[in-house]
């Protein structure tokens, strides 16, 4: 777990924890891109979506259920919301463990850049 949300997970530098459990950790992005933005990672140091299997499908339902939380912890559950996972080069990805973005709190435009 060399990535930066490795050391937030060992506790190594902060975060602003929105939610957590025995298998996720949900805080707010650094530079949020919208009113909302946090992220939502797995305990387990998966790379990305691309290096998930069949054995993470648990795994993956857990923390799109998670985003269905947090949306209501941060109270955008009623106005809407987006979640993103990019994934690789082109996918946008820079931070080689797994997360599922959650951005709201105002409209969002589509598509994506
Ligand atoms: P991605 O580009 O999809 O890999 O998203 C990585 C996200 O991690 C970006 O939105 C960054 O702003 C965010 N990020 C990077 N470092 C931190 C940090 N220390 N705490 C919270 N969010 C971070």
């Amino acid at each position: 777990m060399t990535t930066v949300f490795g050391k937030i997970l060992r506790g190594e530098i902060p975060c602003k924890k929105v939610y957590e459990d025995d298998t996720v950790l949900a805080f707010d992005d650094v530079a949020p891109m919208a009113p909302v933005h946090v992220l939502i990672i797995p305990k387990q140091a998966i790379a990305g979506l691309n290096d998930a299997t069949t054995s993470h499908e648990a795994l993956l339902g857990h923390i799109m259920a998670t985003a269905k939380k947090v949306a209501a912890l941060k109270g955008i559950d009623k106005s809407g919301y987006r979640v993103v996972m990019n994934s690789g080069a082109d996918g946008g990805q820079s931070v080689f463990h797994m997360h599922l973005h959650v951005l709201g709190g105002r409209p969002l435009g589509w598509p994506p850049g």
